[in-house]
């Protein structure tokens, strides 16, 4: 019997008895049989059928078998299909092997008795369903190999390439044929995990795996390579490498930075503290009193400085930094910079000089004067800090369209590897969580910020135990980005006029309102107090003659805003000045458009307070 219903005969003869009699064996086996007499029919069968087995007589009517057999061949359209000639006694052996030559897949010599040719077409059937299977499992072995996303190579101990799948083609951007001319470049080592650079066609550089098993193939020593792209994976590597290394390094920076705020913080307090304790000593001397009190400025000017950085960063962050521009004298500013630093470089025995090339009358920058005056001030600082017994020069170069600004030291300098990280905010070069100098890590920082703001660059470059040198560039001509917001100021006539007045403090803080009556008493005709923000308008309402306010803006309530917004709506005349810890950006512009004339921060300077009250009567 046949082993599958669905397997396919065609028959073809020219004897209809013959057709007859094998069709109706064939069928009687289970086999879907096709009989056709001459070459026509046989060709109309097969353009659609697919046989399995092509019984083909030797010798047809006026036709022969051997050019059928001949243009099946040649045509190429059924590959698989067996074809088992017949032949008949007289058929020579010329013939019977010309047949195999064609194509043929075998004879069967007529006269045969049945159960010799169904034997025959059986065994015929076995090696033909056994070829159909190989073809098949090969087909699939190919597909796997085919689809396999790593490139699978099979190369000879000379590092020829007998076979490639198309991963392999993508991987190094050459087809198969031309990696099958090639010599394949890379060590092999059997059994072994190697990490490769792919080498490729377009230049595009790719990392690989390679793995190598030898294998036995056509009875040559060969190597099955397959090599996995892990361009991707060695990238993810390498930034998990870098954020871990990245993160150890924050870490250590958090403690130094607790630990550097927390002593940054502590040191003023302590003077703060530890002086006023003192100054409670009965009997104290004079002299004593005021050394202790200077140093208790001293410290507190420390404090404020650090607040002030803390709040240059935050304004930084937000994004909302308020640039000023004008045109500023370069050399005017030298010289102030210098005077106020002098002091200080000559008390570390440092030599502070700096240095110009232009004429004051052509050195102009048209910039914003207090950040290049920040970023001097910062790097200046620093400079002294750094420097013992060394010089200290600042000076600029007039470059195309920028003026490069420099502060050169001949101090400790910076280690090569620390030399990005000091830009970075709370960093200090030195990691050890003890370090000598005083400084928050915040002054290069606010520098690189500010200079990024006025559209320059800053970098640096130093030597250990040689010294820094800071480099910085601005804009000949700034671009101006937001306008200046001016007070409305009233000409200054005289100190006397704050006799005349009635000033109200309006703010909810005890050493506040302490603090500025102490400013104010002896100077002003009257001082009052509101705790609040209703308190105030309540009193401006009453009180007709009250001309000025020092208006708190965070107060219970009702805020200052409010009730500068409240009084200016049936007062006019009154002058209101804000005063804000904030020191926030925006804090200004809001100030002004409630209606207030002039603004100071907190902590408030005397000078600086008599000084606004007075442009504003
Ligand atoms: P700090 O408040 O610590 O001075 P900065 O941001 O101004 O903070 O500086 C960061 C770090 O850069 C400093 O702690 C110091 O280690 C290093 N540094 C800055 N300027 C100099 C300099 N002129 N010489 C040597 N080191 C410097």
């Amino acid at each position: 019997m046949a082993e599958n219903a669905k397997d396919k005969i065609l028959l073809v003869d020219d004897e209809p008895f013959n057709l007859g009699i094998y069709s109706e064996i064939f069928s009687d086996l289970g086999y879907e049989v096709f009989t056709a007499s001459n070459s026509h029919e046989t060709f109309e069968i097969l353009k659609k059928n697919e046989p399995d087995l092509l019984l083909l007589d030797i010798i047809l009517h006026n036709e022969l078998g051997l050019d059928i057999l001949e243009k099946i061949k040649t045509d190429n359209q059924h590959p698989y299909m067996y074809i088992v000639m017949i032949t008949g006694a007289f058929t020579s052996s010329q013939q019977q092997a010309a047949a195999l030559e064609q194509g043929a897949d075998g004879y069967i010599v007529r006269p045969i008795d049945d159960r010799e040719l169904i034997a025959r077409v059986e065994a015929f059937m076995r090696h033909k369903r056994t070829l159909d299977s190989l073809r098949k499992s090969e087909s699939r072995l190919r597909k796997i190999i085919a689809r396999n996303p790593d490139a699978i190579l099979v190369v000879d101990t000379d590092g020829k390439i007998s076979f490639a799948n198309p991963s392999a083609e993508d991987m190094f951007k050459l087809t198969i044929d031309e990696l099958l001319s090639r010599v394949f470049g890379y060590p092999v080592i059997q059994g072994e995990h190697t990490e490769i650079n792919i080498v490729r066609q377009d230049e595009e550089e790719r990392v690989g795996e390679m793995r190598t098993i030898d294998i036995d193939w056509n009875d040559k020593e060969t190597f099955l390579i397959s090599i996995r792209d892990i361009t991707h994976h060695k990238q993810i590597e390498e930034e998990l490498k870098k954020a871990l290394v990245k993160s150890e390094e924050s870490d250590k920076l958090k403690s130094a930075f607790l630990a550097n705020m927390s002593h940054e913080i502590r040191t003023p307090m302590n003077g703060v503290l530890g002086f006023t304790r003192f100054l409670k000593k009965p009997n104290l001397p004079v002299e004593k009193q005021q050394k202790y009190i200077s140093i208790i400025e001293q410290s507190g000017i420390r404090m404020l400085n650090l607040i002030n950085d803390i709040i240059d960063i935050s304004k930084i962050e937000s994004g909302n930094m308020e640039v000023n521009y004008s045109n500023i004298n370069i050399h005017e500013m030298f010289a102030s910079l210098f005077n106020f630093f002098e002091p200080q470089a000559k008390k570390k025995k440092n030599e502070l000089l700096y240095v110009t090339s232009l004429p004051d009358n052509k050195a102009y920058v048209f910039s914003d004067n207090e950040k290049i005056t920040a970023i001097f001030t910062n790097l200046i600082k620093n400079a002294v800090k750094y420097t013992t017994n060394g010089k200290i020069e600042f000076g600029y170069e007039l470059k195309e369209n920028e003026f490069e600004f420099y502060v050169k030291d001949t101090g400790i300098g910076i280690p090569q590897d620390r030399l990005d990280a000091i830009f970075e905010r709370f960093v200090q070069a030195d990691l050890k969580i003890v370090q000598p100098y005083e400084g928050a890590g915040l002054g290069l920082s606010i520098a690189k910020a500010y200079v990024e703001i006025l559209k320059g660059e800053i970098r640096v470059e130093s030597q250990e135990n040689k010294g820094s040198s800071f480099y910085f560039t601005i804009p000949v001509k700034g671009k101006k980005v937001v306008d200046k917001v001016v007070a409305r100021e009233k000409k200054i006539d005289s100190i006397e006029k704050l006799s005349e007045i009635t000033v109200l403090i309006a703010d909810d803080d005890e050493t506040a309102n302490i603090y500025l009556e102490e400013i104010l008493e002896g100077k002003c005709k009257k001082v009052l107090h509101a705790r609040n923000g209703k308190q105030a308008v309540d009193m401006v309402h009453g009180e007709k003659d009250i001309n000025l306010i020092l208006m708190d803006i965070k107060m219970p309530v009702m805020d200052g805003y409010t009730a500068t917004r409240m009084i200016k709506q049936y007062n006019q005349d009154v002058i209101i000045i804000a005063q804000t810890a904030y020191a926030m950006s925006g804090d200004k512009e809001k100030a002004f458009k409630a209606g207030c004339n002039g603004y100071i921060t907190k902590p408030i300077n005397q000078n600086e307070l008599l000084l606004i009250m007075n442009q504003l009567l």
